[in-house]
């Protein structure tokens, strides 16, 4: 069954049944939606959860009732007296917007009018598996200035057991939500209020796991022949109104005066790249060059799509630009999808999806040379035997790309990397090389994001690891427990001794008890206890107990450090 149908057919029984609940509620509008459906109201009261449970009880009768959906046709003037007569406003505004002059209307049962085109389900009976699951305000039409309505959101699925699998994914999503986890690993928070919305202010252990994540980046690059690169944070307007920025994308830009002259904080580090490579003349010898920089960049999002870290209004990207002649863009592309498996294996994540986006409405630059990008990006994927979805028209202003993203634990797709080709921007910084026949031809340019957005990156890590991170990831590797204070100065000793060894510890010295502090540490997920008494002192031995696995008993301590460097090393 078509899950769309069955969905917005859902969403009918459900508006039937606020109806007959709160006869004077007006209707809106009730489609399908990505997990589920939603219809909004105008009622004057607010919906509680028991509200939701009488909706509930409500559907099931007219789902037992096996009312059909019956459609019938009215002309747009029948259907404004109809709706009229009914006090159902907003469906009045809707149909007179309408530029068709015949309207479908679909009843079920003898009280149940809706305005609609279909398609349904032919009788409510067909629902088997529905549950109601929140409400939320949303404004008539998204506009600010329309009145409030309240939308109830619910999912519908063919099946009892596919409904209660979805509901347990849920459940375990909101255990897993990285804004919660963020705040209780002490991670990272947001000070709307003080510091603004959509700006991370990491704390000490999200800084650590950023500074790891971003050390393992400077290294993967560096293996892979590229060099490093710094740009500053704002530059001159003029720059961007030259990379045609400016133009396509202002709206999203922050800018600012100093001296008379008008600056705007970089929203991409694309301009930044280019100048440094027409700092001098290149040769065909010096291509392909690769510059990486970790560029922090500002985008004005709308303060309704922020969301944690995933929608921010500053963050960093892993971001890189790959000067190559034509021929050698497809071995490029090639390497920086391999670039891009290898590190998403790194950290855990080896389902991916991969999206080729092609040109969209705005564009800049010629059709021939979009459409070659286009073929560059396609090929080098076929060459690699990759499956891949098209979007049409996805591409950004300035190139067609590849989209791939990666897969969570919960089967989540999150966006991460992105490969885009682009013709245009070398053209307008008149980026030239001198070929070996001695002529001078211009070079392709690559952007490239692996992780994207690493605000992004790291809201996903902490929701596909529910916060429980890999040894190598976690910002504290080890917590020492001394149970007594006789045993804090060997505690101490062992650890420095770990210290030493690169890794990071923790020791708990406080006055507390020993179930207190295990179960804190337990709390943050810190993959390894040491927890040290008279026995270990006596012995000069630790007793280790390993996150999800409980009590390794006792070890000496080079023994440990062993494991844990190969545990380390192995990234599991
Ligand atoms: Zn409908
Ligand atoms: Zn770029």
């Amino acid at each position: 069954m078509d899950l769309e149908t069955l969905r917005h057919s859902c969403s009918h029984v459900m508006a039937q049944a606020v109806k007959k609940l709160w006869p004077s509620a007006k209707l809106a509008i009730g489609p399908s939606i990505a997990d589920g459906f939603y219809y909004d109201f105008d009622k004057a009261e607010p919906f509680t959860p028991e509200d939701l449970e009488k909706i509930e009880k409500e559907m099931g009768q007219i789902i037992e009732d096996d009312l059909p959906f019956v459609r019938e046709e009215l002309s747009k003037k029948e259907a404004i007296k109809l709706f009229k007569k009914l006090k159902e406003d907003y469906k009045v505004e809707l149909i007179e917007d309408l530029a068709d002059e015949k309207v479908t209307i679909y009843k079920t049962g003898d009280k149940f009018i809706d305005l609609c085109r279909g398609p349904h389900v032919k009788s409510t009976g067909e629902i088997k598996a529905f549950k109601l699951l929140s409400v939320a305000g949303a404004y008539w039409h998204g506009i600010e200035t329309n009145p409030m309505l309240q939308r109830i959101y619910g999912t519908c699925f063919g099946t009892k057991a596919e409904l209660d699998n979805y509901l347990k994914l849920q459940e375990e999503a909101i255990k897993r939500d990285h804004r919660k986890l963020g705040s209780q690993l002490e991670l990272f928070d947001f000070y709307y209020e003080l510091a603004g919305a959509g700006l991370v202010l990491y704390h000490p252990k999200g800084a650590m796991l950023r500074t790891i994540i971003e050390d393992y980046e400077k290294r993967e690059h560096l293996k892979r022949g590229y060099e490093i690169v710094i740009t500053p944070h704002i530059l001159k307007v003029d720059l961007w109104k030259k990379s045609g920025h400016y133009d396509y994308y202002k709206d999203n830009m922050y800018f600012f005066e100093i001296d008379d002259k008008t600056y705007a904080v970089k929203p991409m580090n694309c301009p930044g790249h280019m100048l440094i490579y027409k700092s001098k003349l290149r040769s065909y010898r010096d291509l392909p060059i690769r510059y990486f920089e970790l560029g922090t960049v500002y985008r004005h999002e709308k303060s309704g799509v922020l969301h944690g870290l995933l929608r921010v209004r500053g963050f960093t990207q892993d971001d890189a630009h790959i000067f190559c002649t034509a021929e050698q863009a497809k071995d490029e592309i090639k390497a920086v999808v391999d670039f891009v498996f290898a590190v998403m294996k790194d950290f855990g994540f080896t389902d991916v999806g991969i999206e080729l986006s092609t040109r969209p409405k705005k564009f800049i630059g010629s059709e021939s040379d979009w459409d070659k990008a286009t073929q560059a990006l396609e090929d080098s994927l076929k060459e690699k035997n990759l499956s891949y979805k098209i979007n049409p028209g996805d591409g950004a202003f300035y190139g067609p790309k590849i989209d791939i993203k990666l897969k969570d634990a919960l089967n989540r797709e999150w966006q991460c990397a992105t490969i885009q080709c682009d013709f245009a921007l070398p053209k307008k910084f008149d980026l030239t090389y001198t070929d070996s026949d001695g002529k001078e031809k211009r070079p392709i340019m690559l952007h490239r994001v692996i992780l994207g957005s690493i605000e992004r990156f790291i809201g996903a890590l902490i929701e596909h690891y529910a916060g429980a991170f890999p040894l190598w990831l976690a910002p504290t590797q080890i917590m020492i427990i001394p149970i007594k204070d006789s045993a804090i100065d060997y505690a101490k000793d062992i650890e420095q001794r770990l210290k030493s060894q690169d890794l990071r510890v923790e020791l708990d010295s406080r006055n507390e008890t020993l179930n207190k502090k295990i179960r804190e540490a337990e709390m943050q997920k810190i993959p390894y206890l040491v927890i040290i008494g008279e026995k270990e002192v006596g012995s000069s031995t630790i007793a280790v107990r390993k996150r999800g696995v409980g009590d390794l008993g006792a070890k000496e301590p080079q023994e440990f450090i062993n494991e844990l460097k190969q545990e380390i090393l192995a990234k599991k």
